[in-house]
C-alpha cells in the first residue's frame, strides 16, 4: 500500500482534470464554442517535441480545441513574432504557449513580451508576473500554481505557516514564494547564494525545492513533519548499466522518513503543470467572455 506520507499529485491532476473537462461542457453550453490552447514549438528538441504532443492530447481529452504550430529551427525572430501576433488576434485561441527554451538565436523574452498578457496561460508575461506581486487577477505560471494546490490539499489553512522556497527562477520560485505570500505563509526565498541552507530549512514547516540538483536536500536537514515539495526534475545513471532514472531535487528516502508529507519524482508535481496549464486556458477563456472565473479550479 502506498504510504499516507506521500502526496499523489497524478491522483489529484486526474481529479482536477476531471474538474476542468466539466467547467469546459459548462463553458460550451453558455458560449457555443470550446476554449482553445495554441502550443508553438520551433525547432526539433525531443524533449519539447513530447511535452507540446501531451499538451495537444491532454487539450483533447478535457474536449478543448488544441492548435499545433510547428516552425522549423531556422525560423527568424520576425516570423514568430507574426505567428504570435495572429493569435493573439485569433478570437478562437484563448491561450497561447511557446514552448521553451527557443533555439538559439531566438529572445525567449522577447518573444513571450508579445503575447497577449489576457491569453498568457504560462503566466510568464512581466504583467501576469506584476498581477501575481500585487495580487491581482494573474494568469499563473503552472508548475507553482500546481504545487500550491498539493499543499493547500494536504495541509489546509498555510497562514502563518514558515515555508521555504528552494530556486529564485522567474517559472517557478519566485512565482512559489508570490503564491506562498499570498496565502500568509511566512516565506523565505533561498538560492544558491544562501548562507547555511540546512539551518535555513529546518526552519521550514513547508519546503519546496526547484534546484535542479539531484538528491540535494537531504533528510536530517528537514524538521520533523515538514510537507515537502519535490519540482526538481533531475535525470541520473540508474544502477542497471546503460539505463537512466529521474530523481528530485530531495534525497527521497531519508526525506520520507522525517517528512509529514512529501511529492514523489515522478508522479508528484510534474503530472500537475499541464492540468494546470489546462485550468488556466479555461480561467482564460471565461475571462475573455466576461463570464465568472469557474468555481472548484
Ligand atoms: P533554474 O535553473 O532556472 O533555477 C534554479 C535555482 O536554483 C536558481 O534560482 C539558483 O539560485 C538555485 N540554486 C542553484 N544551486 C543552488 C544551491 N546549491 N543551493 C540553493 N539554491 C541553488 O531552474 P528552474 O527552471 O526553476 O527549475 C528547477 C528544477 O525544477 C529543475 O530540476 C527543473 O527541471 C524542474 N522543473 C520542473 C517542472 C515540473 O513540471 N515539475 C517545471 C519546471 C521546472
Amino acid at each position: 500500500m502506498a504510504s499516507e506520507k506521500i502526496i499523489d499529485g497524478k491522483a489529484f491532476a486526474a481529479a482536477l482534470r476531471g474538474r476542468i473537462a466539466t467547467g469546459v461542457a459548462a463553458f460550451k453550453a453558455q458560449t457555443g464554442r470550446a476554449p482553445g490552447l495554441a502550443v508553438v514549438l520551433v525547432g526539433e528538441d525531443p524533449a519539447s517535441a513530447v511535452y507540446v504532443r501531451s499538451k495537444g492530447k491532454a487539450c483533447r481529452e478535457v474536449g478543448m480545441e488544441s492548435f499545433e504550430h510547428r516552425l522549423p529551427a531556422d525560423t527568424t525572430q520576425e516570423t514568430l513574432i507574426e505567428l504570435v501576433e495572429q493569435l493573439n488576434d485569433n478570437p478562437a485561441v484563448d491561450g497561447i504557449l511557446v514552448q521553451l527554451p527557443l533555439p538559439d538565436g531566438l529572445d525567449d523574452k522577447k518573444v513571450i513580451d508579445m503575447i497577449d498578457p489576457d491569453k498568457d496561460v504560462d503566466g510568464f508575461h512581466p504583467v501576469n508576473a506584476g498581477r501575481l506581486a500585487i495580487g491581482a487577477n494573474a494568469l499563473t505560471p503552472c508548475t507553482p500554481l500546481g504545487s500550491l494546490m498539493l499543499l493547500k490539499d494536504r495541509i489546509g489553512d498555510l497562514s502563518g505557516k514558515e515555508a521555504v522556497v528552494i530556486g529564485r527562477s522567474n517559472i517557478v520560485g519566485k512565482p512559489m514564494a508570490q503564491l506562498l505570500i499570498q496565502e500568509n505563509a511566512t516565506v523565505t526565498l533561498a538560492h544558491s547564494r544562501t548562507v547555511d541552507l540546512p539551518a535555513v530549512i529546518r526552519r521550514a514547516d513547508i519546503v519546496v525545492a526547484a534546484v535542479g540538483r539531484p538528491n540535494m536536500v537531504r533528510g536530517d536537514w528537514l524538521k520533523p513533519g515538514a510537507v515537502v515539495i519535490d519540482v526538481g526534475i533531475n535525470r541520473i545513471a540508474s544502477d542497471e548499466p546503460g539505463k537512466t532514472r529521474l530523481v528530485g531535487d530531495v534525497a527521497f528516502d531519508e526525506a520520507e522518513s522525517v517528512a509529514g508529507a512529501i511529492t514523489p519524482v515522478p508522479g508528484g508535481v510534474g503530472p500537475m503543470t499541464i492540468a494546470v496549464l489546462l485550468r488556466n486556458t479555461l480561467v482564460a477563456a471565461s475571462r475573455r467572455e466576461g463570464l465568472a472565473d469557474p468555481e472548484g479550479l
